[in-house]
């Protein structure tokens, strides 16, 4: 490049960035901004106290929402049930208020651009998606504690200051900021992506890739200096397996958050930089904590970052409808599984033994014959958390029916390029051309990718199997494996050739 033209290209790049820095400002000046802050006002009957100062507000009036639901647990909650007191003010002087929906609270702003909003919160709910406070910690995720302004959850960064006892501390994925005590977020999704630890915990670092990785075991105590040592090695082991599928880590710092108790509800929840596990207490031997670990950080790529477009952005106030969770869920269980194989943290009998149950499971539901992978994804709103018919009578599951179709796809991939692709490279197409270019996917587009990839056709594949409800080969997959399926088993063929054997160790990380 010659030294005018590069001059050219110089002059063109300040142009560009200049512009950015302009529209970035116009929006920051158009939306609304709450920065928050939270305190106690008695741990003992669990409230906590939430201040937002609002500024940047417009018009004559402002509406604030408490979310209806947590992205990840696909269920309706009442949250805005648990606010008390709330009260918007300037200066000390109320302002009317009205509700105009169960969680949408509309303030008269008398045409002030700044206002203080405060409230207690009933915080009994020791569960992922609620929030918890008692005398010995504290416990959120933002969606349960946080109001928003709808229409403004992705384009107006946020503050997130605490007001802690005496000895507490804090553990989350949100940013520091340079004060004491206070966190940054980019915007409200952000915020309430962050599930957070208040008290005096446990915290094990380790690191995964040159990457941060911080374990909190709250409450403290319950994790022997050896188990603590075990945990950091397997924790490590499995996120470098997953890393290594997509070539690095695609955050700066990851938060893995055990919290035991006495639950309201068991589970752990996804998010882009962490993951809470809840469990009733912390098992001796770490090892069984890895699956779901595994699992859920899967899930940094596959769903928080390789999104189905109907995700996009969340939309806190209703049911959000997606086809796509067979591949968010059953994928990630998929390559939950697989990553703790490939770590050596599960031998190669007890993997394919947990495949020979998922069938087994999957052959035990009648409902396989009635509903797809597609609709059980849709019409996961009526069931997610048990309430209904339940998996096997309503619906089928497509964590497990999921998991099963990333099998028979990974190894039909193997099968029909010898081996040079597999499913880690539809993962990692997806991460590089729909994540990367701020796209989220489609069904068609999962298959479009496989496709491609493999160089034949899986329209049949997704007809039969994603939007259709025929019976999975499983038997056509596992033989490029030089495996079958005996007697709900699953053994070796009664020839393996060595390139099934290849293929074997290379799917295996044997
Ligand atoms: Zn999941």
């Amino acid at each position: 490049m010659n030294p005018n033209r590069r001059r050219a290209a110089v002059l063109a790049l300040s142009i560009v960035a200049m512009l950015a820095t302009l529209s970035q400002n116009a929006g920051a000046q158009s939306a609304p901004r709450l920065d928050y802050t939270i305190g106690i006002t008695d741990a003992v009957k669990h409230l906590f106290h939430i201040k937002i100062e609002a500024s940047n507000t417009g018009g004559r009036t402002l509406d604030i929402s408490m979310p209806a639901w947590t992205p990840g647990w696909y269920t309706i909650r009442p949250y805005a049930s648990n606010v008390i007191k709330l009260q918007a003010h300037v200066s000390g002087k109320r302002l009317q208020m009205k509700l105009i929906d169960k969680q949408t609270w509309r303030i008269e702003t008398e045409g002030n651009k700044t206002l203080t909003i405060e409230y207690d919160y009933f915080a009994d709910n020791l569960n992922v998606n609620g929030a918890d406070l008692t005398d010995k910690h504290g416990y959120f995720l933002g969606t349960s504690l946080f109001f928003y302004v709808p229409g403004h959850t992705t384009d107006s960064p946020a503050r997130l200051k605490f007001e802690l006892p005496a000895g507490w501390r804090v553990a989350t994925g949100l940013k520091k900021s340079s004060e004491p005590n206070t966190y940054l977020a980019r915007n409200f999704e952000n915020l309430a992506d962050c599930p957070t630890v208040m008290g005096d915990f446990d915290e094990f670092v380790t690191t995964a890739l040159g990457k941060p990785i911080h374990i909190v075991v709250d409450p403290k105590g319950q994790v022997a200096p050896e188990a603590g040592e075990k945990l950091k090695e397997y924790v490590s082991r499995v996120i470098e397996a997953e890393g290594k599928i997509f070539g690095g880590l695609p955050y700066d710092e990851y938060w893995v958050l055990y919290v035991t108790g006495k639950l309201r509800g068991g589970g752990a929840l996804e998010h882009e930089n962490s993951t809470n596990v809840m469990m009733p207490s912390m098992p001796s031997d770490p090892r069984f904590v890895i699956g779901v670990t595994a699992h859920e950080h899967f899930h940094a790529w596959n769903v928080k970052r390789i999104k189905p477009a109907g995700l996009i952005p969340y939309d806190y106030s209703k049911e959000q409808y997606t086809r796509e969770l067979w591949f968010a869920e059953g994928f990630t269980s998929y390559y939950g599984d697989l990553s703790a194989r490939r770590a050596g943290l599960m031998p190669v009998d007890d993997y394919l033994r947990g495949i020979a149950s998922a069938i087994r499971r999957l052959q035990n539901t009648e409902a396989r014959k009635w509903i797809s992978l597609s609709d059980s994804s849709f019409i996961t709103w009526l069931n997610y958390g048990g309430q209904g018919g339940g998996f096997t009578n309503f619906t089928v599951d497509y964590y497990g029916k999921g998991e099963l179709v990333g099998l028979l796809l990974d190894l039909e991939i193997r099968g029909a390029t010898s081996n040079r692709k597999s499913l880690d490279d539809v993962m990692r197409h997806l991460f590089d051309n729909y994540y990367k270019r701020a796209r989220g996917y489609t069904n068609e587009d999962v298959e479009k990718v496989a496709s491609e990839i493999a160089g034949r056709s899986f329209t049949e594949f997704f007809a039969k199997y994603v939007s259709g409800t025929n019976e999975l080969d499983y038997d056509s997959a596992l033989k490029h494996a030089g495996l079958r399926l005996v007697d709900g088993k699953i053994a070796d063929l009664d020839a393996v050739t060595d390139a099934q054997r290849a293929l074997r160790r290379s799917w295996l990380g044997e």
